[in-house]
Protein backbone atom coordinates (compact mmCIF):
# COMPACT_ATOMS: atom_id res chain seq x y z
CA UNK A 1 0.00 0.00 0.00
CA UNK A 2 2.53 2.76 0.98
CA UNK A 3 4.77 1.68 -2.42
CA UNK A 4 1.25 2.52 -3.87
CA UNK A 5 0.57 5.93 -2.27
CA UNK A 6 4.60 7.29 -2.38
CA UNK A 7 3.14 6.12 -6.86
CA UNK A 8 0.33 8.37 -6.76
CA UNK A 9 2.49 11.01 -4.73
CA UNK A 10 4.72 11.48 -7.39
CA UNK A 11 2.79 11.20 -11.13
CA UNK A 12 2.54 14.08 -12.78
CA UNK A 13 -0.46 16.07 -11.96
CA UNK A 14 -3.00 16.56 -15.36
CA UNK A 15 -5.17 19.57 -16.26
CA UNK A 16 -8.11 20.08 -18.62
CA UNK A 17 -7.95 23.35 -20.47
CA UNK A 18 -11.34 23.93 -21.84
CA UNK A 19 -11.01 26.14 -25.32
CA UNK A 20 -7.46 25.14 -25.52
CA UNK A 21 -6.94 25.16 -29.70
CA UNK A 22 -5.77 29.27 -29.56
CA UNK A 23 -6.09 32.14 -27.51
CA UNK A 24 -5.25 32.02 -23.89
CA UNK A 25 -6.07 28.31 -23.25
CA UNK A 26 -3.43 27.70 -26.01
CA UNK A 27 -1.29 29.66 -23.91
CA UNK A 28 -2.19 28.48 -20.80
CA UNK A 29 -2.17 24.62 -21.42
CA UNK A 30 1.87 25.29 -22.96
CA UNK A 31 2.69 26.89 -19.72
CA UNK A 32 1.43 24.24 -17.61
CA UNK A 33 2.71 21.18 -19.70
CA UNK A 34 6.03 23.39 -19.91
CA UNK A 35 9.53 22.46 -18.34
CA UNK A 36 8.33 25.22 -15.32
CA UNK A 37 5.41 23.33 -14.26
CA UNK A 38 5.46 19.40 -16.40
CA UNK A 39 1.90 18.76 -16.10
CA UNK A 40 0.19 16.21 -18.52
CA UNK A 41 -2.46 18.29 -19.92
CA UNK A 42 -5.49 17.39 -21.50
CA UNK A 43 -6.47 20.04 -24.42
CA UNK A 44 -10.11 20.86 -24.66
CA UNK A 45 -10.89 21.40 -28.18
CA UNK A 46 -14.06 21.17 -30.45
CA UNK A 47 -11.90 20.11 -33.57
CA UNK A 48 -9.97 17.16 -32.72
CA UNK A 49 -8.25 17.46 -35.80
CA UNK A 50 -7.12 20.94 -35.13
CA UNK A 51 -6.39 20.20 -32.07
CA UNK A 52 -4.47 17.84 -32.45
CA UNK A 53 -2.05 19.73 -34.24
CA UNK A 54 -2.25 22.75 -31.81
CA UNK A 55 -0.71 20.01 -29.28
CA UNK A 56 1.77 18.63 -31.35
CA UNK A 57 3.22 22.10 -31.32
CA UNK A 58 3.38 22.27 -27.53
CA UNK A 59 6.13 21.10 -25.37
CA UNK A 60 5.47 18.05 -23.07
CA UNK A 61 2.87 15.74 -22.61
CA UNK A 62 -0.51 17.19 -24.50
CA UNK A 63 -3.18 15.66 -25.51
CA UNK A 64 -6.26 16.93 -27.49
CA UNK A 65 -10.02 15.67 -26.48
CA UNK A 66 -12.82 16.88 -27.59
CA UNK A 67 -14.95 19.08 -25.61
CA UNK A 68 -18.04 21.11 -27.25
CA UNK A 69 -19.68 23.15 -24.15
CA UNK A 70 -22.53 24.42 -26.56
CA UNK A 71 -24.66 21.95 -25.82
CA UNK A 72 -25.58 19.75 -22.44
CA UNK A 73 -26.06 16.49 -23.70
CA UNK A 74 -23.05 16.62 -26.11
CA UNK A 75 -21.30 18.01 -23.04
CA UNK A 76 -21.95 15.04 -20.71
CA UNK A 77 -21.05 12.51 -23.82
CA UNK A 78 -17.70 14.21 -24.44
CA UNK A 79 -17.13 14.70 -20.34
CA UNK A 80 -17.93 10.95 -19.81
CA UNK A 81 -15.14 9.79 -22.42
CA UNK A 82 -12.92 11.88 -21.02
CA UNK A 83 -12.62 10.59 -18.18
CA UNK A 84 -13.14 6.78 -19.04
CA UNK A 85 -9.74 7.78 -20.41
CA UNK A 86 -8.34 9.90 -17.74
CA UNK A 87 -10.05 9.49 -14.58
CA UNK A 88 -7.93 11.72 -12.90
CA UNK A 89 -7.78 14.78 -13.55
CA UNK A 90 -6.36 17.37 -10.67
CA UNK A 91 -6.75 20.79 -12.09
CA UNK A 92 -9.46 22.02 -14.18
CA UNK A 93 -9.01 26.07 -15.82
CA UNK A 94 -12.51 26.52 -16.92
CA UNK A 95 -11.32 29.18 -20.22
CA UNK A 96 -13.47 28.62 -23.47
CA UNK A 97 -15.61 31.33 -23.30
CA UNK A 98 -17.62 33.19 -25.72
CA UNK A 99 -18.41 37.01 -26.22
CA UNK A 100 -21.46 38.10 -27.92
CA UNK A 101 -22.12 41.87 -28.26
CA UNK A 102 -25.13 44.03 -27.80
CA UNK A 103 -26.54 45.60 -24.41
CA UNK A 104 -29.37 44.12 -22.38
CA UNK A 105 -32.15 45.22 -24.36
CA UNK A 106 -30.11 44.19 -27.87
CA UNK A 107 -29.16 41.21 -26.72
CA UNK A 108 -31.14 37.85 -28.57
CA UNK A 109 -32.03 35.26 -26.58
CA UNK A 110 -30.21 32.62 -28.33
CA UNK A 111 -26.68 34.38 -27.95
CA UNK A 112 -28.05 34.90 -24.32
CA UNK A 113 -28.71 31.60 -23.89
CA UNK A 114 -25.49 30.68 -25.63
CA UNK A 115 -22.89 33.00 -23.52
CA UNK A 116 -24.87 31.49 -20.44
CA UNK A 117 -24.73 27.70 -21.25
CA UNK A 118 -20.75 28.65 -22.70
CA UNK A 119 -19.71 30.99 -20.12
CA UNK A 120 -21.31 29.70 -16.81
CA UNK A 121 -23.38 26.54 -17.27
CA UNK A 122 -20.63 24.26 -18.61
CA UNK A 123 -18.00 25.13 -16.03
CA UNK A 124 -20.81 24.59 -13.51
CA UNK A 125 -21.11 21.05 -15.09
CA UNK A 126 -17.08 20.45 -15.40
CA UNK A 127 -17.07 21.27 -11.70
CA UNK A 128 -19.76 19.02 -10.90
CA UNK A 129 -18.10 16.27 -12.60
CA UNK A 130 -14.39 16.71 -11.08
CA UNK A 131 -14.56 18.05 -7.76
CA UNK A 132 -15.36 15.21 -6.39
CA UNK A 133 -12.41 13.35 -7.20
CA UNK A 134 -10.27 16.52 -6.09
CA UNK A 135 -11.57 16.30 -2.85
CA UNK A 136 -11.16 12.29 -2.65
CA UNK A 137 -7.62 12.93 -3.48
CA UNK A 138 -6.94 15.96 -1.32
CA UNK A 139 -5.64 17.91 -4.07
CA UNK A 140 -7.39 19.81 -6.52
CA UNK A 141 -7.28 23.38 -8.69
CA UNK A 142 -9.87 25.25 -10.15
CA UNK A 143 -9.26 28.10 -12.16
CA UNK A 144 -12.31 29.77 -13.91
CA UNK A 145 -11.23 32.25 -16.56
CA UNK A 146 -13.50 35.38 -15.98
CA UNK A 147 -13.40 39.15 -16.74
CA UNK A 148 -13.03 42.55 -15.55
CA UNK A 149 -16.52 43.09 -17.74
CA UNK A 150 -17.94 40.16 -15.06
CA UNK A 151 -16.79 42.77 -11.87
CA UNK A 152 -19.54 44.93 -10.60
CA UNK A 153 -16.46 47.08 -9.75
CA UNK A 154 -15.32 47.52 -13.25
CA UNK A 155 -18.98 47.73 -14.69
CA UNK A 156 -19.98 44.70 -15.70
CA UNK A 157 -19.75 45.53 -19.75
CA UNK A 158 -23.07 46.81 -20.53
CA UNK A 159 -22.29 47.06 -24.44
CA UNK A 160 -21.39 43.03 -23.64
CA UNK A 161 -24.68 42.24 -21.65
CA UNK A 162 -24.53 38.78 -21.62
CA UNK A 163 -20.93 38.25 -21.10
CA UNK A 164 -21.42 40.64 -18.82
CA UNK A 165 -23.46 39.02 -16.51
CA UNK A 166 -22.44 35.61 -17.60
CA UNK A 167 -18.82 36.14 -15.99
CA UNK A 168 -20.56 37.73 -12.81
CA UNK A 169 -21.67 34.50 -12.27
CA UNK A 170 -18.89 32.43 -13.52
CA UNK A 171 -17.40 34.54 -10.08
CA UNK A 172 -20.48 34.22 -7.97
CA UNK A 173 -19.54 30.24 -8.72
CA UNK A 174 -15.92 30.74 -8.03
CA UNK A 175 -17.01 32.17 -4.19
CA UNK A 176 -19.47 29.34 -3.82
CA UNK A 177 -16.80 27.04 -4.58
CA UNK A 178 -14.53 28.05 -1.75
CA UNK A 179 -16.83 28.10 1.01
CA UNK A 180 -18.16 24.58 -0.24
CA UNK A 181 -14.86 22.71 -0.75
CA UNK A 182 -12.07 21.50 1.62
CA UNK A 183 -8.64 24.11 1.86
CA UNK A 184 -7.21 21.24 -0.39
CA UNK A 185 -9.37 21.58 -3.50
CA UNK A 186 -8.98 25.38 -4.33
CA UNK A 187 -10.99 27.37 -6.50
CA UNK A 188 -10.45 30.49 -7.66
CA UNK A 189 -11.32 33.27 -11.02
CA UNK A 190 -8.64 35.17 -13.00
CA UNK A 191 -9.17 38.05 -15.10
CA UNK A 192 -6.44 37.75 -18.20
CA UNK A 193 -6.59 41.72 -18.93
CA UNK A 194 -6.89 42.66 -22.73
CA UNK A 195 -5.69 40.37 -24.62
CA UNK A 196 -4.92 39.60 -28.19
CA UNK A 197 -6.85 36.50 -29.61
CA UNK A 198 -9.47 36.57 -31.51
CA UNK A 199 -11.88 37.57 -28.83
CA UNK A 200 -9.37 40.73 -27.80
CA UNK A 201 -8.56 41.74 -31.45
CA UNK A 202 -4.94 42.46 -32.63
CA UNK A 203 -5.25 46.44 -30.81
CA UNK A 204 -5.08 44.35 -27.27
CA UNK A 205 -2.20 45.13 -25.68
CA UNK A 206 -0.77 41.96 -24.12
CA UNK A 207 0.03 38.80 -25.49
CA UNK A 208 -1.57 35.34 -24.89
CA UNK A 209 1.42 34.25 -22.58
CA UNK A 210 1.08 37.25 -20.40
CA UNK A 211 -2.62 36.95 -20.49
CA UNK A 212 -2.38 33.28 -18.97
CA UNK A 213 0.02 33.91 -16.15
CA UNK A 214 -1.98 34.84 -13.41
CA UNK A 215 -4.00 31.63 -14.91
CA UNK A 216 -0.91 29.22 -14.65
CA UNK A 217 0.03 30.62 -11.34
CA UNK A 218 -3.54 29.73 -9.74
CA UNK A 219 -3.86 26.13 -11.59
CA UNK A 220 -0.12 25.64 -9.95
CA UNK A 221 -0.47 27.12 -6.24
CA UNK A 222 1.16 25.77 -3.49
CA UNK A 223 -1.10 23.74 -0.42
CA UNK A 224 -1.42 26.81 1.53
CA UNK A 225 -2.36 29.31 -1.73
CA UNK A 226 -5.45 31.32 -1.48
CA UNK A 227 -8.93 30.04 -2.46
CA UNK A 228 -12.14 31.97 -2.92
CA UNK A 229 -10.25 35.52 -5.14
CA UNK A 230 -10.62 37.07 -7.70
CA UNK A 231 -7.11 38.05 -9.42
CA UNK A 232 -5.46 40.06 -11.99
CA UNK A 233 -1.38 39.64 -12.70
CA UNK A 234 -1.33 37.82 -9.87
CA UNK A 235 -3.27 40.28 -7.25
CA UNK A 236 -7.05 40.34 -6.04
CA UNK A 237 -9.51 42.49 -7.80
CA UNK A 238 -12.75 43.13 -6.34
CA UNK A 239 -15.84 41.03 -7.47
P1 LIG B 1 -10.72 33.27 -28.17
O1 LIG B 1 -9.43 33.51 -28.83
O2 LIG B 1 -11.97 33.74 -28.82
O3 LIG B 1 -10.83 31.71 -27.84
C1 LIG B 1 -12.00 31.21 -27.28
C2 LIG B 1 -11.84 29.73 -27.05
O4 LIG B 1 -13.07 29.23 -26.51
C3 LIG B 1 -11.55 28.97 -28.33
O5 LIG B 1 -10.67 27.90 -28.07
C4 LIG B 1 -12.91 28.44 -28.70
O6 LIG B 1 -12.90 27.25 -29.49
C5 LIG B 1 -13.48 28.13 -27.33
N1 LIG B 1 -14.92 27.97 -27.37
C6 LIG B 1 -15.86 28.86 -27.78
N2 LIG B 1 -17.07 28.28 -27.75
C7 LIG B 1 -16.88 27.00 -27.30
C8 LIG B 1 -17.74 25.90 -27.07
N3 LIG B 1 -19.04 25.97 -27.33
N4 LIG B 1 -17.20 24.75 -26.62
C9 LIG B 1 -15.88 24.65 -26.38
N5 LIG B 1 -15.02 25.64 -26.60
C10 LIG B 1 -15.51 26.81 -27.06
O7 LIG B 1 -10.76 33.91 -26.71
P2 LIG B 1 -9.61 34.26 -25.66
O8 LIG B 1 -9.32 35.70 -25.75
O9 LIG B 1 -8.49 33.27 -25.75
O10 LIG B 1 -10.44 34.05 -24.32
C11 LIG B 1 -10.21 32.99 -23.41
C12 LIG B 1 -10.90 33.36 -22.11
O11 LIG B 1 -10.37 34.60 -21.62
C13 LIG B 1 -12.41 33.58 -22.27
O12 LIG B 1 -13.10 32.98 -21.19
C14 LIG B 1 -12.54 35.08 -22.23
O13 LIG B 1 -13.81 35.50 -21.77
C15 LIG B 1 -11.42 35.48 -21.30
N6 LIG B 1 -10.99 36.87 -21.47
C16 LIG B 1 -10.37 37.27 -22.60
C17 LIG B 1 -9.98 38.59 -22.73
C18 LIG B 1 -9.25 39.11 -23.95
O14 LIG B 1 -8.92 40.30 -23.99
N7 LIG B 1 -8.97 38.28 -24.94
C19 LIG B 1 -10.23 39.52 -21.70
C20 LIG B 1 -10.87 39.06 -20.55
C21 LIG B 1 -11.25 37.73 -20.44
P3 LIG B 1 -13.05 27.29 -31.11
O15 LIG B 1 -11.69 27.61 -31.65
O16 LIG B 1 -13.52 25.92 -31.46
O17 LIG B 1 -14.04 28.38 -31.43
Amino acid sequence: MLVIASAMEHRPRIALVTGANRGIGLAIAGQLAGPDHSLTVLLGVRDLAAGRAAAAKLPGRVVAVELDLAEPTRLDDHLAAIQATHPVIDVLVNNAGVYPAGDALAVSPGELTQAFQVNVLAPWALVRALAPGMVARRYGRIVNVSSGGGSFDEGLAPSHAAYGASKAALNALTLQLAQTLPRTVKANAMCPGWVRTRMGGLGAPRSPAQGADTAVWLATLPDDGPTGGFYRDRHLIDW
